[in-house]
């Protein structure tokens, strides 16, 4: 009997975990159960490239070729209902059930609305997939107007696009700073800096909106000010898809509880991407670079059960106008934050370790921050913020 693997997800993680299979010598079966009609695609370039190229192709994860030779069977577009732990099958929504030896859950998540409002108006817009990207596109080549409602990364990436096709861009953020959650008041200050000198109308601190239609076009109330917009974006945070999981009865945390290995509280299942709780930080850290290498490692502990497992440190980028900026690691919250002329932004803990570093343009030093973070380096007497010492001597 071969071994059968199913993948519920056809994504990033999902992806890279098949690749990784067949490089590792798995001869048996994998099926991928996806929802999505498209072959394997990554994500970033939707809130970017895909927006600002008149003819951005689907930014595909392999080559045609390449993905042809993982030899997988397809089951797309359909969804998995439901996970049955004891028969070791999964339902399929055209009522087929599958059964498997091996099962990873890589089911990402879903962009969130504020309300049944938000979700029934034509001109309002999430940005997940690749369908929603064109229709964004599409919507932002004729309007002058547009609202953003939330100033995550993903908000920023879209107003910092709109900008750049000539789009006027009012940006809503309940909290009173950007990207609040993920980044120190210094960076937060930095980012609102960089948006307002390219025209992005921020307002922070919002509050509740409420959503109204005029005429066809979106209005938002907030506090007691009316504005019409040709379109509103909301990029308010994604709901994990975690249901399939839970009902499974898996442990559940933030997100799916795994271990370095990515195995789940059932020895049989494991679980990568944005589902995947981080097995040291306790968070989904939802980015490309955990989607694809924790599914890596994910996919080699499937094969074998010594194998070493994920140990890396939170890391994201984001592009915005001519920044690339470069997030590693997370802010504690005893963390000092030290700016190095509004470039670098070192978050260190009480014990003067490296928390977090945001690098704009300046890949160099994340990647030697990377060292540091991994040795718990002790930086309290190193003069992060004087331009004139080289972080380079800390090699
Ligand atoms: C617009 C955008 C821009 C981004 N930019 C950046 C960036 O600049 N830097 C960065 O680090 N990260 C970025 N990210 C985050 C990164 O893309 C994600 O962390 C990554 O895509 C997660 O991969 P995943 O495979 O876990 O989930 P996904 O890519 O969401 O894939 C999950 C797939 O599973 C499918 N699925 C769900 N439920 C079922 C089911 N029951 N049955 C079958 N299929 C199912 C979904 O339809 C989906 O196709 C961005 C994300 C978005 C949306």
């Amino acid at each position: 009997m071969t071994t059968r693997i199913v993948i519920i997800g056809g994504g990033q993680a999902g992806g890279w975990a098949a690749k990784t299979l067949r490089d590792e010598g798995f001869d048996g079966e994998i099926c991928v159960v996806a929802e999505e009609a498209w072959d394997f695609y990554e994500r970033p370039p939707l809130s970017k490239a895909t927006l600002l190229e008149p003819d951005a192709a689907l930014p595909r994860l392999f080559s045609e070729a390449a993905q042809q030779a993982l030899n997988l069977n397809w089951y797309r577009p359909l969804r998995v209902e439901s996970i049955h732990r004891e028969a070791k099958t999964v339902q399929l929504s055209n009522g087929e059930q599958l059964s498997y030896n091996i099962l990873l859950i890589a089911t990402g998540g879903r962009a969130r609305l504020p309300g049944a409002a938000w979700e029934q108006h034509q001109q309002v817009y999430t940005l997940r997939h690749w369908q929603d990207a064109q229709r964004l596109k599409g919507r932002l080549a004729e309007c002058k107007t547009l609202a953003i409602i939330g100033g995550g990364w993903i908000g920023l990436e879209i107003a910092a696009s709109a900008r750049k096709s000539g789009v006027a861009v009012t940006l809503f953020e309940q909290q009173p700073a950007l990207c609040m959650r993920s980044v120190s008041a210094d960076v937060s200050a930095h980012l609102a800096a960089v948006h307002r000198e390219q025209g992005v109308d921020i307002r922070t601190g919002c509050g509740t909106l409420e959503l109204e239609d005029n005429d066809g076009l979106p209005t938002i109330h907030c506090d007691s000010q009316r504005e019409t917009y040709d379109a509103v974006v909301v990029g308010i945070g994604v709901d994990l898809n975690l249901e399939l999981a839970r009902e499974a009865g898996l442990h559940i945390d933030r997100g799916i509880v795994v271990d370095a290995q990515g195995r789940t509280s059932d020895p049989a299942i494991f679980a990568a991407g944005d589902v995947a709780q981080h097995h040291q930080y306790g968070l989904c850290i939802q980015s490309w670079a955990f989607a694809q290498n924790q599914s890596v490692a994910t996919a080699k502990a499937m094969l074998n059960a010594d194998a070493a497992g994920y140990d890396e440190a939170p890391w994201l980028w984001s592009d915005q106008y001519q920044h690339n900026i470069q997030i590693l690691g997370i802010p504690q919250p005893d963390s000092k934050t030290i700016v190095r002329e509004n470039t670098l932004f070192f978050s260190l803990d009480g014990n003067g370790r490296l928390a977090q570093l945001v690098a704009f343009n300046d890949a160099r030093t994340v990647k030697l921050a990377k060292r540091w973070m991994a040795a718990g380096r002790d930086l309290s007497d190193v003069p992060l913020a004087d331009p004139t010492f080289s972080l380079m001597s800390l090699r």
